[in-house]
C-alpha cells in the first residue's frame, strides 16, 4: 500500500473535547529525511519501496495530511521526580489518528495547547535517541512504541547550545500514560476518568469488554506487564532515565525516549540522568519505582476499583517481577531447569560484575560460548579473582543440565546480544548526523533490528566500552 492509500481513523477524538485538543503542527525550514524505518512501514501495511522521501517529509513536517487524519494533542498528568504536576499533556506531540492498530504521532511539531513555556520542538539529538532505541527495544523483543521516520532541518531550537529542529513520526497502540488517569482524578472529574478506562479496555484490553470487573481487571493486567516490563529492563542493563508517571505507558510498553542509557561497566546505582542528583530513578531504584507509580495510578482509579483489591493487586508486583527476571536470567545463564538456589546465583553474578567491572553486553555474550575455557571471559575482567569465583559456581551449575553445551550455546546466542546501542554508539551516529551524515543512523537502526546478528564491519560496537566513555550521564534536554 501507499501512503496516499492509508486511512486514519480518530477514535480518541469520540471522547469528550476535554480530553484533547485539536491542533496543527508547525513546520520545520527546511526539512529533509535521515531515516525511514521499513520495518515499521510494513506495520502500517504500507509497502517500504513505495514511501518516497518526499512524501515521507511531507507528512513528518505537517504539510501533507493523510485520508481520515485530524491533529491533536491529548492531556495528561503526571508526578515528575515524586511530585504532582495536574496539567502536562503532549507539548510538543501531535497526533494523527491510527491504522492497523498503531496511533500515530509526530514529536517535535510545535506548540499545542499543552505546550507551557516549552517552544514544541524536538533537537536531531534526541529525536535519534528515540528513533534508534524504539527499534533497538523492539529488537530485543522488549515491548516499546516504534518509529517509522525522522526528519531533520534548518530550523534552529535553543537548548545549551543551538541545535537544528527535528521530527519523528512514533507509533503506539496507544499513547495512554499513567497520568493520563491521574489528570481526571485529581481535578475530582470522575465521570471522565470512567470514559478515559472505558476507552482504554475498548483499545486495548478488548477481552475485558463485558467482563466482570473489567476495570480492575484492566488495573491488574497493567501490574503484570510493567513488572515484567521492568524486568526485561534489568535483564538487558536499560536505564530509563525518567520514570515519571507521565512517562509510564498505561499498555505496559516503554516509552518517551530520553536520557536513557544501556549500562557500560555494571553498577547496580548507575544513574543515566543527569538532573537526577539523588538517584531516584538509578538503575536499582527501576523495580521499586515500577511500583511506586503503580501506587499512583490505583490511586487514580480507586472511584472505579475498591481499595481492599487494589491492594491485593499491588501486591502481585513483585513477586510477578521476581518471577519475570528469575525466567529471563536463567535464560541468560542457559539453564534448562529452575533450581532452588538459582537466585544465589544470579545475587553472586551481579556482585561479582560490580566488583570485577565487568561490562555487562560483551560479558553475557562471551558468556554464550563459554566451553570451560575462561580467558576469552577473564579479559573482560579487571580482577579474575572474583570471576573465576563465580564461575566455579557457573560450573557446578551447568553440570545439573540436561541439554548440550552446543544446544546452550545456541540458545544463549538467541538470548544474549551481541549489540546494544550503547550511548557512545548513539552520539557518533549523532555527530555524523549532525554534519548532514545519515548512514550512521542508518546503519544503526539495520544492527538495531537484529542485535543478535554479527555485523562484519561493526565488531567495535560489539566490545566493552572505552573506559572514557563508560557509563556517562546524559542531559535531560532534549
Ligand atoms: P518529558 O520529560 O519529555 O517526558 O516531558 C514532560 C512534559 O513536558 C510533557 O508534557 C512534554 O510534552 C513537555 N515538554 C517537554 N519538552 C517540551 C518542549 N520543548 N516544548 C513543549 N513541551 C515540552
Ligand atoms: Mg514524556
Amino acid at each position: 500500500m501507499k501512503l496516499s492509500d492509508l486511512t486514519l481513523t480518530t477514535p480518541y477524538l469520540e471522547l469528550d473535547p476535554i480530553f484533547y485538543h485539536e491542533s496543527a503542527p508547525t513546520s520545520l525550514k527546511n526539512p529533509r529525511l535521515v531515516s525511514l524505518n521499513p520495518a515499521a512501514a510494513e506495520l502500517l501495511g504500507l509497502a517500504p519501496e513505495e514511501l518516497s522521501s518526499a512524501e515521507t517529509v511531507a507528512l513528518l513536517n505537517g504539510q501533507s495530511q493523510l485520508n481520515g487524519s485530524r491533529f491533536y494533542a491529548m492531556c495528561y498528568a503526571g508526578h515528575q521526580f515524586g511530585h504532582y504536576v495536574p496539567r502536562l499533556g503532549d507539548g510538543r506531540a501531535i497526533n494523527l489518528g491510527k491504522a492497523n492498530g498503531w496511533n500515530l504521532q509526530l514529536k517535535g511539531s510545535g506548540q499545542t495547547l499543552y505546550s507551557r513555556q516549552g517552544d514544541g520542538r524536538a533537537v536531531l539529538r534526541s529525536s535519534i535517541r528515540e528513533y534508534l532505541m524504539s527499534e533497538a527495544m523492539d529488537g530485543l523483543g522488549i515491548a516499546t512504541s516504534r518509529a517509522l521516520a525522522i526528519i531533520t532541518s534548518d530550523e534552529k531550537v535553543a537548548r545549551e547550545r543551538w541545535e537544528k529542529g527535528s521530527i519523528v513520526l512514533r507509533l503506539a497502540p496507544s499513547w495512554i500514560r499513567f497520568g493520563s488517569f491521574e489528570y481526571f482524578f485529581h481535578a475530582n472529574r470522575h465521570a471522565e476518568l470512567e470514559k478515559l478506562a472505558d476507552f482504554l479496555i475498548r483499545e486495548s484490553f478488548p477481552e475485558l469488554v463485558g467482563a466482570e470487573e473489567p476495570y480492575l481487571k484492566m488495573f491488574a493486567e497493567i501490574v503484570r506487564r510493567t513488572a515484567e516490563l521492568i524486568a526485561q529492563w534489568q535483564s538487558v542493563g536499560f536505564n530509563h532515565g525518567v520514570m515519571n508517571t507521565d512517562n509510564m505507558s498505561a499498555i505496559g510498553i516503554t516509552i518517551d525516549y530520553g536520557p536513557f542509557a544501556f549500562m557500560d561497566t555494571f553498577e547496580s546505582g548507575y544513574i543515566c540522568n543527569h538532573t537526577d542528583t539523588y538517584g531516584r530513578y538509578s538503575y536499582d531504584s527501576q523495580p521499586g519505582i515500577g511500583l511506586w507509580n503503580l501506587q499512583r495510578l490505583a490511586l487514580a482509579l480507586s472511584p472505579l476499583i475498591p481499595q481492599d483489591k487494589l491492594e491485593a493487586e499491588l501486591e502481585r508486583y513483585a513477586p510477578c517481577f521476581t518471577t519475570k527476571l528469575l525466567e529471563l536470567l536463567r535464560a541468560k545463564l542457559g539453564l534448562d531447569e529452575a533450581q532452588e538456589s538459582d537466585g544465589d546465583l544470579f545475587r553472586s553474578l551481579f556482585a561479582m560484575m560490580e566488583n570485577a567491572q565487568i561490562d555487562m553486553t560483551p560479558f553475557f555474550r562471551t558468556l554464550s560460548r563459554y566451553d570451560g575455557k575462561r580467558s576469552a571471559l577473564l579479559s573482560l575482567a579487571l580482577s579474575p579473582d572474583p570471576l573465576n569465583a563465580w564461575l566455579d559456581r557457573y560450573d557446578a551449575r551447568l553440570s545439573l543440565n540436561t541439554s548440550s553445551t552446543d544446544e546452550r550455546h545456541v540458545r544463549m546466542l538467541r538470548t544474549n546480544p551481541k549489540y546494544v546501542l550503547k550511548n557512545h554508539i548513539l552520539q557518533e551516529a549523532i555527530t555524523r548526523a549532525e554534519n548532514e551524515d545519515f548512514t550512521l543512523v542508518n546503519d544503526l537502526l539495520r544492527i538495531a533490528r537484529d542485535p543478535y546478528g554479527e555485523h562484519e564491519s561493526f565488531e567495535r560496537y560489539a566490545l566493552p566500552t572505552p573506559p572514557s566513555l563508560n557509563n556517562l550521564k546524559l542531559s535531560c534536554s532534549s
